[in-house]
């Protein structure tokens, strides 16, 4: 339940509200407004605490909270939250360019393409040291050394980096080294893995799980909220259905349904959603369209030879392309995109020329 506070309500009532909920056995949340400050209180007394509370000083009234999911929703907090991976800030206007190979395969590998995503205009470089692979035989990530190499990398390019933890048990290792833990698909519903990164307090990127639906994607959210970290970007990916012409059916209409019912900001992997680097960017047109906070692209310098997902990699050639594509699409819906917002004259200089979708 929410229980709104007076207008004017002062610091001492806020926290003796706060405290008496927390006899009662609830969590609290306060939420200051610039009007009225709001508490969240999560718990299963509602029946037994309303009449404890409502007539604390200072309280307006007590809302219930109808969703399953209370600290992700908007019916808690209306305003956008903005999540911040090192000094870059997602959720706001401009919509954030994160880019880089499937996998960190060797360090010459990831400082090509972190510079040359950057001078794309991406402003946080992707890699995974540790990947999910469906084949035990398969490539499965660099791991400690992996981590190095991104550490290495955003020295010497200067981005933040997102990178993937599987297990508990390297949760701290690689907090040690990433701005921001990517929870990968297949452990959106690792609830102990959800819980242990968000305890890190560092900004979590989570995927969709692949078969989940969004009420199940933003209860897996719940649970970083619920350890304290509010720092969560989410991001859809694809879901599995009949179709099989793309690699996954990229879900763009679960954007607009998180943006309805979330404060917290939302980004597009058009990359595993389509599983071909030819839909990369019709897909990621659409996303910055229909209003994603960001988008996560799979760039290789040598797609052909990647270790992990080459088909769905993009030449950087192709990907500067993209951004310049996607500069016009930003401007059309009121919002800048990537690194220091690319500008006016990327649009001007990218008007009618070959689409990112060119061969290189
Ligand atoms: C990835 O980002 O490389 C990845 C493995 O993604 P997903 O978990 O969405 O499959
Ligand atoms: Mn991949």
């Amino acid at each position: 339940m929410i229980v709104v506070m007076r207008p004017g309500a002062s610091r001492e009532q806020i926290e003796a509200v706060a405290r008496r909920l927390e006899e009662l056995g609830f969590k609290t949340h306060p939420i200051y407004g610039q009007e009225k400050t709001v508490i969240g209180a999560i718990g299963n007394k509602k029946a037994l605490s309303s009449e404890a509370i409502i007539n604390l000083p200072g309280v307006e009234k007590i809302v219930p909270i109808l969703k399953p999911y209370k600290l992700v929703s908007r019916e808690l907090k209306d305003t956008p939250t903005i999540v911040r991976v090192g000094g870059v800030p997602i959720g706001g206007r401009n919509v954030v360019l994160m880019a880089g190979p499937c996998a960190v395969e060797s360090e010459e590998q990831l400082l090509t393409t972190a510079r040359s995503v950057k001078e794309a205009g991406a402003q946080i470089l992707r890699g995974g040291a540790f990947k999910p692979r469906t084949s035990p035989y398969s490539f499965q990530g660099l791991e400690a050394e992996g981590l190095k190499m991104l550490a290495r990398v955003r020295e010497e390019v200067g981005l933040p980096v997102v990178t993937e933890v599987m297990d508990t048990r390297d949760v701290e290792l690689v907090a040690g080294y990433a701005d921001m833990l990517q929870i990968g698909a297949r452990n959106m519903q690792n609830f102990r893995l959800l819980k242990e990164a968000g305890a890190t307090g560092k900004p979590i990127l989570l995927k969709r799980g692949l078969a989940a639906t969004v009420e199940e994607w933003l209860m897996a959210a719940e649970y970083i909220l619920d350890s304290g970290n509010s720092n969560v970007v989410l991001c859809e990916r694809g879901i599995r259905t009949f179709e099989n012409a793309t690699r996954f059916t990229l879900d763009l209409s679960a954007v607009a349904v998180v943006k309805e019912n979330s404060h917290l900001p939302v980004i597009v992997d058009p990359s595993h959603g389509t599983g071909s680097w030819r839909l990369v960017p019709p897909l990621a047109r659409a996303a910055v369209a229909c209003g994603a906070d960001g988008l996560l692209i799979e760039v290789h310098p040598d797609p052909v030879r990647a270790l992990c997902d080459g088909p769905q990699s993009l030449h950087p050639e192709n990907f500067d392309l993209l951004v310049g594509e996607l500069v016009a699409v930003a401007q059309a819906v009121g919002r800048t995109i990537g690194f220091n917002g690319r500008s006016q004259q990327d649009i001007e200089g990218f008007a009618g020329e070959k689409t990112g979708s060119g061969p290189v």
